[in-house]
């Protein structure tokens, strides 16, 4: 679903320590620790086979193809969260469901050779919001949100003038998503058009999600032009330079239109095993666990795993973290146990996505229905918080690329997500009982009356899902990368959807930017070593 995602700035690489030292400067060559001294050696060992690590191999390896470097995944399988699934004649996501398709994430699918595969769905697609026991296209253009119905007379007003900038000032505190976006645009478009988004991405509360870090790419046109409209134009304009400096966009990438949004055929997992296959097997490790990370006398770090050929250790110049933040404090904890206190602060409440599949004929496509007549023809459906309904969107699986053929003929397949930072409780529901919240939510609104308990697709239930971007995550996360500093842990990077914004479009950009950061630091690592040797 479209959203825009925090963007916080990479810290600019530093010198490595044996740059910085002085005096007593260490050789990276002289030091011998004897622990691991016949472990295998690599100048990068990424910690997670998710999109943010695979995307850092895959262009460390584009790039630089002398790097060396391993992917250690502790599952039996690549993609993370990502979680396509087939069975019966149906593909479904347990996870995300898709991506909104920026140029990176389109370009590391082309360079690893999934240009066919790559799917748009429809722009043209409605989404809808439930208000009012109605379902309401939300408007794809200005003179649709003027003139449609998504907003009351007075609501549309306040939105307006909040938008050009008559509204009161933003405080000299951080804000939540709430309070921002109430403040410039109104309450009531806060509540019809904001709060589901926050339910449908983070599944968030938007009183506690930081505006700053949640939706950095909206929060920072306030301060960039004075107003949201303003800002937005010099936004247009920084992009439209950008564009200038990095020249024509890449030919190969398909074209995106409107408010689109993509998977790959046959599903998302298509993507992470074409990265992790192009990578090849002796690069991409799974059921590589790591226990322990710490740090050696000459800079480099240790890494302790859990494989199937037993415990197994390695050395790395540098290590990136893309696990979740839990699994990072775990790790370091050890090495640097004030990093690890801070990691251990982030909130992932749990998500479970209920996959079912219906006859055809049981939705109410004949006007009667909370939908317009035409029926389940768009992208999905978002529940704000004060409708009465407990699930937190549904997606129309069956709609959204219906190309790729995913469920049996005369079926339509829906996947609805439930839970969330404001329903924690589901944890405790069956898998029937979850099944049976679904189908009673999409009777008050899809489904025609006395429709029978669907065809259960599948049920995944996601104990700690989706980071929160809460009031003061930003600061949280400098807390932990500047623990790491001062505990001499410079080459260790953090990573993943806790550091850069969870959707998987910003994991994959986010990616790409990492993987140069560490071609800087090894080649620093390098001059360093370099100018310690004697010349002969
Ligand atoms: C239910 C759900 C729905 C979502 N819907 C969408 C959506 O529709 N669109 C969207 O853009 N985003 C969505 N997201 C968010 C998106 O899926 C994630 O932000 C993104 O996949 C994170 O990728 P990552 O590589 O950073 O982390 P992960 O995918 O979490 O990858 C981290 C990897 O680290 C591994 N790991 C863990 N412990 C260890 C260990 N000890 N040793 C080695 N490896 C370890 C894990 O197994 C995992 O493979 C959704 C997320 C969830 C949970």
């Amino acid at each position: 679903m479209a959203a825009v995602y925090a963007a916080p700035s990479l810290a600019r690489p530093r010198a490595p320590r044996a740059f910085r030292k002085s005096g007593a400067r260490v050789s990276v060559r002289a030091v011998r620790v004897t622990a691991t001294a016949d472990a295998a050696k690599y100048d990068t060992v990424i910690i997670g086979a998710g999109v943010s690590g695979l995307s850092t191999a895959f262009t460390l390896k584009k790039d630089c193809p002398a790097h060396t470097m391993l992917v250690t995944e502790a599952r039996d399988r690549v993609g993370g969260n990502i979680t396509t699934r087939s069975e019966n004649g149906y593909i479904w996501e347990e996870g995300p469901n898709s991506y909104q398709p920026g140029d990176p994430i389109l370009t590391l699918a082309c360079d690893a050779g999934m240009k066919d595969d790559i799917l748009l769905a429809d722009p043209n697609s409605d989404r809808f919001v439930l208000w009012d026991g109605e379902l309401r296209a939300l408007p794809k253009d200005i003179p649709t949100a003027v003139l449609g119905t998504f907003l009351t007379w007075p609501g549309k007003i306040r939105a307006g003038l909040g938008a050009i900038g008559i509204r009161p000032p933003a405080p000299d505190k951080e804000e939540s998503v709430k309070e921002f976006v109430s403040r410039n645009l109104g309450v009531e478009a806060f509540e019809r058009l904001i709060e589901p988004f926050c339910s449908g991405v983070y599944a968030g509360d938007p009183a506690l999600l930081s505006s700053v870090a949640a939706t950095g790419r909206v929060q920072r046109l306030e301060p960039l032009g004075g107003s949201l409209v303003v800002g937005a134009l010099k936004a247009q304009k920084e992009a439209a330079d950008l564009k200038k400096i990095r020249g024509p966009r890449d030919p190969r990438l398909p074209a995106v239109l409107g408010q689109t949004v993509g998977s790959f055929r046959g599903g998302l997992k298509t993507f992470p095993e074409g990265l992790a296959k192009s990578l090849g097997s002796d690069i991409v490790k799974t059921e590589w666990k790591v226990k322990k990370v710490s740090k050696n006398e000459d800079d480099t770090f240790t890494l302790t795993y859990d494989t199937p050929e037993g415990e197994t250790v390695v050395v790395a110049t540098t290590v990136v973290m893309t696990a979740p933040a839990y699994v990072a404090a775990a790790a370091c904890e050890e090495m640097a146990p004030e990093a690890a206190r801070a990691l251990n602060k982030f909130y992932y409440p749990p998500v479970a996505s209920v996959t079912v599949s219906y006859p055809e004929t049981a939705f109410r496509l004949d006007g009667a229905s909370a939908l317009p007549t035409g029926g389940l023809t768009g992208f999905g459906q978002l529940h704000p918080r004060s409708q009465g309904i407990r699930t937190l969107g549904t997606i129309y699986s069956s709609s959204l690329f219906k190309d790729d053929n995913r469920q049996p003929e005369g079926e339509f397949m829906i996947l609805n997500y439930i839970g969330g930072a404001r329903d924690v409780d589901i944890v405790n529901l069956s898998e029937e009982e979850l099944v049976q919240a679904v189908h009673e939510d999409a009777l008050k609104t899809i489904l025609k009356p006395g429709t029978p308990l669907p065809k259960t697709v599948g049920v995944r239930v996601w104990e700690k899902a989706i980071p929160q971007f809460n009031l003061g995550h930003l600061d949280v996360l400098a807390e932990a990368k500047a623990a790491l500093k001062d505990s001499g842990c410079d080459g260790l990077l953090l990573g993943g959807n806790y550091t850069a914004g969870v959707a998987l479009g910003r994991c994959v950009e986010f990616g790409v930017e990492q993987a140069k950061e560490l071609e800087a630091y090894v080649a620093g690592k390098a001059a360093a070593v370099a100018a310690e040797t004697p010349a002969r």
